[in-house]
């Protein structure tokens, strides 16, 4: 009997060392590819890859006769590989080739399927407008727009999500087929931006959100405006007044009830504002490289006070959103020296 498992574990031990690379379970895939420690390729079709794909990876497809010669003309021979494809049997083949080649490669077990399971993130540049930016060592954000007030954010290996909603402007969304939420940023209880079936499928995130709110749902942490909140090291948010300040609207979004969000990842200064008008606490918000200002009425800003807002803040780069009907294309010509961007978020 021993001698038959001695037989077994030696076969064992030569099946994987013989296949020339490794095949490792999505928490140390994930692990090992941080920080750009490994090349990340996914070896599906170009199709298959912008339906959705790791943070990181390039696409070099695997079963194109002229996989070699694409990954000799653009990886580095010196640093490990990682592969991936959707179930595990095309990138073993990669990986496979690429041994043979001399990389050092590992390979994600069960694939895309099963990292997804995991919880594990994913890009989808097919189904959502996806904007990416560098933070300050690097690391790449990669902000997709949902909807009207609705986005998620992928950075280092998080889901963010702000302000979920399953339905918006005759789309719907299923939290449970989307990369599962680290942390969910939520500004006030409105209909657009609070909904209990969306948080329902987001039982594992850090709820973020104001007193009212945690109050509605009976979780979260609360942030009162002027609030900061340190999630990770990298990670911080900032709670900063949201509310009408036009006579007859103020009820709408009373001052001191709301939060718009400061959200710094590695540096990289998010502001998103909630539903707001251009308030003047906006002239203490500073260094904003990336801004999100509503722009309907009666709720939030015209075009014109969202402009003003811009002036004030002066981020880098600025999506008007919330917007419903608005015609947000006249505001771009009226910002000439800043990067604005249209997106899906009406
Ligand atoms: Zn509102
Ligand atoms: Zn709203």
């Amino acid at each position: 009997m021993k001698r038959y498992l001695l037989i077994c574990l030696l076969a064992v031990i030569g099946l994987s060392s013989c296949k020339g690379f490794e095949t490792v379970p999505p928490e140390e895939f994930e692990a090992r590819i941080a920080g750009g420690k490994a090349q990340l390729v996914d070896v599906r079709t170009s199709d298959e890859y912008h339906a959705g794909y790791i943070p990181g990876a390039i696409n070099i497809d695997g079963r194109l006769g002229s996989f070699m010669d694409e990954v000799k003309s653009t990886l580095d021979p010196s640093l490990p590989v990682a592969v991936y494809c959707r179930g595990g049997r095309r990138s073993a083949d990669a990986a496979k080739a690429l041994a043979n080649a001399g990389f050092e490669v590992f390979d994600l077990e069960g694939g895309l399927l099963e990292w997804a399971d995991a919880g594990k993130p994913i890009i989808d540049t097919d189904n959502y407008e996806v904007d990416i930016f560098k933070t300050d060592s690097g690391k790449e954000v990669y902000i997709h727009a949902l909807a009207h007030a609705t986005m998620y954010i992928v950075y280092d290996s998080l889901n963010i999500y702000v302000d979920p909603v399953s339905r918006s402007g005759g789309k719907s969304f299923n939290y449970l087929s989307l990369p599962r939420a680290s942390y969910v940023l939520l500004t006030h209880e409105h209909g657009d931006h609070f909904d209990r079936n969306a948080l329902a499928l987001m039982p594992l995130a850090q709820l973020v959100t104001n007193a009212r709110c945690a109050e509605m749902t009976g979780y979260g942490t609360v942030m009162a405006n002027g609030d900061d909140l340190q999630l990770r090291d990298d990670i911080k948010v900032e709670a900063v007044p949201a509310y009408n300040k036009t006579e007859g609207r103020t009820q709408l979004h009373p001052k001191g009830r709301d939060n718009g969000f400061i959200l710094t990842l590695d540096g990289l200064r998010i502001y998103i504002a909630g539903d707001t008008e251009d308030v003047p606490e906006m002239a203490d918000i500073k260094d904003i490289d990336v801004a999100f200002l509503p722009c309907n009425q009666p709720y939030t800003m015209t075009p014109e006070q969202l402009v003003n807002a811009v002036n004030i803040v002066k981020p880098k780069v600025v999506f008007p959103y919330h917007f419903g009907n608005t015609d947000v294309s006249v505001i771009p010509a009226q910002l000439p020296d800043t990067d604005v961007r249209l997106r899906q978020y009406q």
